[in-house]
């Protein structure tokens, strides 16, 4: 049988990394990790305890709590993906709202829930088999992944994917609202001082505006598949 790799997925907001890695994860039967999600479940808990909101960020608060938060994947096989829990709390749903993407970036700016998040990530990947999907996955968390995928596509383009999701899922957002927050956090995270988004050298950069989703997925196929022969 072929040998499980690690496969590093990054790339700006919205340009359905992790449709790609999931896709990937089921084909290959990879565990699969969104990292976005385990940044997005620390954002919701300064949420929650006011240590931010749109006037004031509370960053000391924030990081004497990290020992605090437990975060935890739990695979829903009704879904067929895991789902984050939050101290013990399914927070899959809340961490997707505009308002956690509001707060995301400043929060994942933090060297200390980097640390701590980054530690996590290496642990869940040291038997290979993984996909993961982030910011700083091929450069930062596995700069060994034996491949490694940078993905682009237009804001315009992302923000319209990422309006439909909400739309579909009953939140009332209008498209320039979140235009602006696909904009804003491109910016905060490829210009942070901690591991900003940049691709590593070695990353095969896929841009999507006009692939399907069927398309990308075969592309990164065939990758593995020329990987894992080799291997
Ligand atoms: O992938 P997703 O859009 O859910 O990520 C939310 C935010 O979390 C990103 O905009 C980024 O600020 C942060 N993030 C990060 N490093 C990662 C994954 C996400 O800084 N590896």
């Amino acid at each position: 049988m072929d040998k499980k790799i690690t496969i590093a997925i990054d790339g700006f907001s919205s340009t359905g990394k992790s449709t790609l890695a999931k896709q990937l994860a089921k084909q290959l039967g990879y565990v699969y990790v969104d990292t976005g999600a385990m940044y997005r479940a620390i954002s919701l808990f300064a949420m929650q305890n006011g240590y931010i909101n749109e006037d004031f960020f509370n960053k000391e608060t924030l990081i004497d709590s990290l020992p605090t938060i437990r975060l935890q994947f739990k695979f829903n096989p009704d879904l067929g993906f895991a789902e984050m829990y939050l101290n013990d709390t399914n927070v899959e749903r809340e961490i997707r709202t505009i308002e956690v993407s509001r707060f995301v970036s400043k929060v994942a700016e933090l060297s200390e829930v980097r640390v701590k998040l980054v530690e996590l990530q290496k642990e869940m990947g040291k038997d290979k088999g993984i996909v993961m999907d982030g910011r700083d996955i091929g450069t930062v968390v596995f700069p060994d992944a034996e491949l490694k995928i940078f993905m682009t596509a237009s804001a315009t383009t992302r923000a319209q994917r990422r309006y439909d999701e909400l739309l579909q899922k009953g939140d009332s957002v209008s498209f320039e609202e979140v235009l602006k927050n696909v904009e804003e956090r491109d910016y905060i995270d490829t210009h942070r001082a901690n591991s900003p988004l940049v691709k590593a050298e070695d990353a095969i950069e896929i841009d999507n505006s006009e692939l399907t989703r069927e398309e990308q997925f075969g592309i990164v196929l065939s990758l593995v598949n020329e990987i894992t022969k080799t291997i």
